[in-house]
């Protein structure tokens, strides 16, 4: 769109090495996958984003880029199924020269002054897979949330989400969703180690406290997920259920204060006019005790509903 209106006399190719729009958003396709960032800033500044729910699922930000690409006319120079294997520069003729496999069956090259590379930032075939000793003899399927199979049944199995970041906060919802389900049957939770770093314990309270399954926030190298399962066993087996952190070299009950207060603050800050703060209040703060070190003037904040009114209301949300 910016080349076509800022350098009309340039030639440019759009090469994709699969055969649809949409890369992460069409790649993934687990349940609750959606945006973890509010697609106001994610969505291009050229076609703000319009949709009721600024943190959007997976279908939504695709069919915006479906959207996006066929109104400025961008669909239909995409050169599909042409994945560059190679690129080397020459500085004698100030060119790149990309070899690019096209449908598997032939090899092109072409020539370039400018290179710009989208491939996204992980491995769409290998995606990081940490070696679990043993993980052959296991009966069920083991998979990678990239790699989700069409039409898995997974009601009424005991289920673990094993991960960090933000794939585990939103299998979260999904997990309530499945906790509430009476249909399913769960023994325990191995809670995500790294988001665990910011929010602290107290967010997985819930499910030990209102469906008496044992949480337990894991390291993610196979020692820590080993020790996890081991302290969900232990939990089960002494009847308990409680919220327990076996990567305490990272994790504190209480997260990252400093973290959580420039979160809190954000959402006490009335009136910023922030785009999509209702949806970031509503479906990630809210009913959370926040602590504020060095404000003894607010102590702990609760985001509690009216919080989320009252500051969507200011910010005209
Ligand atoms: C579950 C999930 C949620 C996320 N949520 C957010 C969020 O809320 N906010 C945020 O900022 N980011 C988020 N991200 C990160 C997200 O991937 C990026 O923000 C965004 O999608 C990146 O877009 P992109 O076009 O740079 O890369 P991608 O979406 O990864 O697209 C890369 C494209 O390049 C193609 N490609 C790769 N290699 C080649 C090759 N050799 N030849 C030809 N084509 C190639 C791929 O096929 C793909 O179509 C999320 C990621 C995941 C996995």
């Amino acid at each position: 769109m910016h080349l076509s209106k800022n350098c009309p006399d340039r030639s440019f190719a759009i090469l994709e090495g699969r055969d649809a729009i949409g890369g992460t958003w069409d790649l993934f396709r687990y349940p609750g996958i959606r945006s973890d960032s509010d697609m106001h800033t994610l969505g291009f500044a050229f076609k703000p984003w319009t949709h009721e729910k600024s943190i959007a699922d997976a279908p939504a930000i695709l069919d915006y880029l479906h959207e996006t690409a066929s109104e400025y006319g961008i669909e239909k120079l995409i050169r599909y199924n042409h994945r560059v294997t190679r690129i080397e520069w020459d500085s004698a003729t100030a060119r790149w020269t990309v070899t690019v496999r096209k449908d598997d069956t032939e090899t092109l090259q072409m020539q370039c002054r400018f290179l710009y590379m989208c491939t996204g930032y992980y491995s769409y075939t290998d995606p990081y897979q940490p070696e679990f000793p043993g993980r052959d003899t296991f009966k069920g399927p083991v998979f990678h949330p990239q790699f989700w199979p069409e039409g898995l049944d997974y009601k009424g199995k005991s289920t673990v989400v094993i991960g960090s970041g933000a794939t585990a906060v939103t299998i979260i919802p999904a997990i309530r969703a499945i906790l509430d389900s009476p249909d399913l049957k769960l023994d325990g939770f191995i809670g995500p180690g790294h988001v665990s770093t910011v929010i602290g314990l107290r967010p997985y309270g819930f499910i030990a406290r209102d469906h008496g399954k044992p949480v337990v926030v894991s390291g993610f190298e196979p020692l820590d997920v080993l020790q996890g399962a081991q302290m969900i066993l232990r939990q089960l087996a002494e009847g308990r259920s409680e919220v327990e952190n076996q990567y305490m070299r990272v994790v504190r009950e209480q997260g990252n204060p400093l973290a959580l207060e420039a979160i809190a603050e954000q959402a006490l800050r009335r009136g910023t006019g922030a785009r999509g703060l209702r949806a970031i209040l509503e479906e990630v703060l809210l009913n959370t005790m926040y602590e504020l070190p060095g404000r003894s003037d607010v102590g702990s904040v609760m985001i509690d509903a009216e919080t989320v009114r009252l500051a969507s209301a200011d910010a005209s949300l």
